[in-house]
Order: C-alpha cells, then structure tokens, then sequence
C-alpha cells in the first residue's frame, strides 16, 4: 500500500528521482540527498508505514534484513571506518520524512560528528523506577 501524498512512496515508485542503490520485493534503499557522510543510505519499506511504531514486524523485520545486508557492502564501498544505524521516530526525535526509514550511515574517524549526550541517572532509585516501569508493562 502506498500514500500518494509521501516521498518515499514517490520514490519507491520511481515517481521522484533518487539514487537506488538497492531493492527487492519488500525494500528500497537510496542515497539520502543531505548525507552525514558520502553513501549516507535510506532503507524503506515499499508498504507505507508512517513510522517505527505503526510499521508490523514482518514488514520490520524484512527492513532491517536488508540493513543488514547492505550495512557491510556500503562500508566496504566507502571504505567507512564504521557505520551508524538510526531510525527517528516522531517530531520529537528528529523524524521529518513519515514513512519508515532506517539511515544507514558510514563514520570515519574524526569526521566530527557527535553523538547525542548522556546524563547519569540522579539515584540509583530513580533508574529503577524506569526500569520497573517498562518491566511491569511486559508482565
Ligand atoms: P528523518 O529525520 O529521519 O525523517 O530523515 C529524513 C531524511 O530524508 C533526511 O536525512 C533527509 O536528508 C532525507 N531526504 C529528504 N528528502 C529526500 C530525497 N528526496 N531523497 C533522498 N533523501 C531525502
């Protein structure tokens, strides 16, 4: 299924124009056009999915296999020093594009990007607190 309003699904569809680097029956991977580093790649579900959350696991599942695949054929091919896998879902955590995708990102040493930072929990209480808080939903 496909959202004709979306621009992954354009270009899934060939509507748009993108650098494919890769597809199959379930999968489209192609160059992000604002790349972290060269060969920065987007891996998406041909079936429309607005998002992490909303997208079924089969779908997931077959999304992140072709991560993995592509993962050391684009380090290799760019010669990264390492890769990094993100997926950012909702406004809050940087998602622009609604439409599941999954930025495979090559890393060189010293190419200056920093991760996000980190703040140690106050208490050890208040780490367990959020701990008992996802377990309880697992029960
Ligand atoms: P996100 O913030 O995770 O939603 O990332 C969306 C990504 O899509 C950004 O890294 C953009 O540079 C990339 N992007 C937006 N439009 C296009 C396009 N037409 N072709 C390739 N990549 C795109």
């Amino acid at each position: 299924m496909t959202n004709e309003n979306c621009l992954f699904c354009k270009i899934a569809e060939g509507e748009i124009p993108a650098q494919k680097v890769y597809e199959n029956e379930d999968v489209v991977a192609f160059l992000d056009i604002n790349p972290v580093n060269a060969g920065h790649t987007l891996v998406i579900p041909k079936t429309h999915f607005e998002h992490m959350l909303e997208t079924p696991k089969d779908v997931f599942l077959k999304t992140m296999d072709a991560v993995h695949f592509l993962s050391p054929i684009i380090q290799e091919a760019t010669d990264a020093d390492g890769i990094n896998i993100g997926i950012n879902t909702l406004p809050a955590a940087g998602q622009e594009v609604f439409h599941l995708h999954v930025h495979v990102m090559p890393r060189f040493e010293g190419d200056g990007h920093k991760h996000w930072s980190g703040t140690p929990y106050k208490t050890e209480e208040e780490m367990k607190t959020v701990a008992d808080r996802i377990r309880k939903r697992l029960e």
